[in-house]
């Protein structure tokens, strides 16, 4: 499925194999893997039972879903849990993506297709266009679509109704969102990084479905190094396979899956190349920080927004990185994670300044 139209994702993430954004390897493999119902999605435990709470009682009623709004870093679960409200409401599930939509009348074409109580999926839902966005406002609230035909003095505007439905926006960036965008969306749910645990049954799950032989102890430590990521364990899991078939007799072990990951240049918590260049480059050239992300982005060579969306959540989420107003700045974490000495006074731990 073409998820990530015009995405920032797309340019070359097929190379990266720690990059949770969307590759073509994923799209081919994805869809098998997917969880279908609830019962198989993995974890994000409150935000399931909430949400169990609301679709029982929107079926209870013959109402639409309200509108829902899911947050947080690429490959954690926001499509999928999408595909799984849709099947759990026993409804059509359109899906697009924000840059997608370039003009009110593509917006129109989809939800005037929509039938009674279906859900439009929009990934990336923070690239809305304003003008786009602004139509968006009234469908949302009233289920109608206020546009103007034509143009100058002969414009008008005209109402077209539609039938109730249900918007499913998904966003890596809620902060970047406008607030009467936000204020609409009847839920709002965080989506949270996996435990180990929790990724360890996702991989099991998936080597099932694979087909491939996995110990225990081998699916832990693929879900220890997989940064707290559904999409990377799952890429990992097939990574780690060709070793095993290649160096071993087939089977995944812990063994295998250390040598494996060792090869592929991640490390035991899961820190690829590019993340220690980030926190080499911060403690190297900045004396620890704080640096602003632009100027990261050209030392590592890498996209800022991918450093922000991808490589950020999951060094934040370690303690090792501080994101504050000046600037980015490694922990004492850091540090004693590359071998290093801190200096005097380098704070300990991540201190959280909201998004
Ligand atoms: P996002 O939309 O947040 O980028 P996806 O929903 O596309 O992420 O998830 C990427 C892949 O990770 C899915 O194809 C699925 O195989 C796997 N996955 C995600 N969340 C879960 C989960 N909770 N349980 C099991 N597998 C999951």
């Amino acid at each position: 499925m073409p998820l990530n139209t015009g995405s920032e994702y797309e340019f070359d993430y097929e190379s990266r194999i720690m990059d949770s954004g969307f590759s073509a390897e994923d799209a081919e493999n994805e869809n098998s893997l997917r969880p279908k119902c609830i019962e198989d999605y993995v974890g994000q435990e409150k935000v399931k039972e909430n949400l169990s709470v609301f679709i029982a009682a929107a079926k209870e009623r013959g109402d639409n879903l309200d509108h829902v709004l899911l947050h947080g870093p690429p490959g954690l679960g926001k499509t999928t849990l999408s595909m799984i409200i849709a099947e759990e409401l026993g409804v059509n599930l359109k899906v697009t993506s924000g840059p997608a939509i370039e003009k009110s009348r593509d917006l129109a074409a989809l939800l005037t297709t929509l039938g009674r109580n279906d859900i439009l999926f929009i990934d990336e839902i923070h690239r809305l266009p304003r003008q786009v966005e602004e139509v968006l406002y009234s469908a949302m609230e009233d289920y109608a679509l206020d546009l103007m035909m034509g143009k100058g003095p002969a414009a008008r505007s005209i109402r077209i109704p539609l039938k109730p439905f249900t918007l499913i926006g998904a966003t890596t960036r809620a902060g970047q969102l406008s607030s009467p965008l936000r204020d609409r969306f009847g839920m709002l749910f965080r989506l949270e990084m996996y435990t180990p645990e929790e990724l360890g049954q996702i991989v099991t799950r998936s080597a099932g479905i694979l087909g491939i032989d996995i110990s225990r102890e081998g699916a832990l430590e693929i879900a220890s190094r997989s940064r707290g990521t559904p999409r990377i364990a799952n890429r990992l899991l097939k990574r780690v396979r060709d070793f095993a078939q290649i160096i071993g007799d087939g089977v995944i072990d812990r063994a295998i899956a250390d040598r494996a990951l060792g090869s592929l240049d991640i490390d035991e918590l899961g820190l690829d190349s590019t993340d220690r260049r980030m926190l080499t480059a911060i403690i190297k050239h900045f004396g620890g920080g704080p640096v602003g992300l632009e100027t990261l982005a050209a030392v590592t060579g890498e996209e800022a927004v991918t450093l922000e969306d991808v490589y950020e959540p999951y060094l934040l989420q370690l303690g090792f990185i501080n994101r504050t107003p000046r600037g980015r700045c490694a922990t004492a974490g850091a540090y004693r994670h590359l071998g290093l000495v801190a200096p005097k006074g380098t704070a300990e731990q991540t201190k959280f300044f909201d998004d």
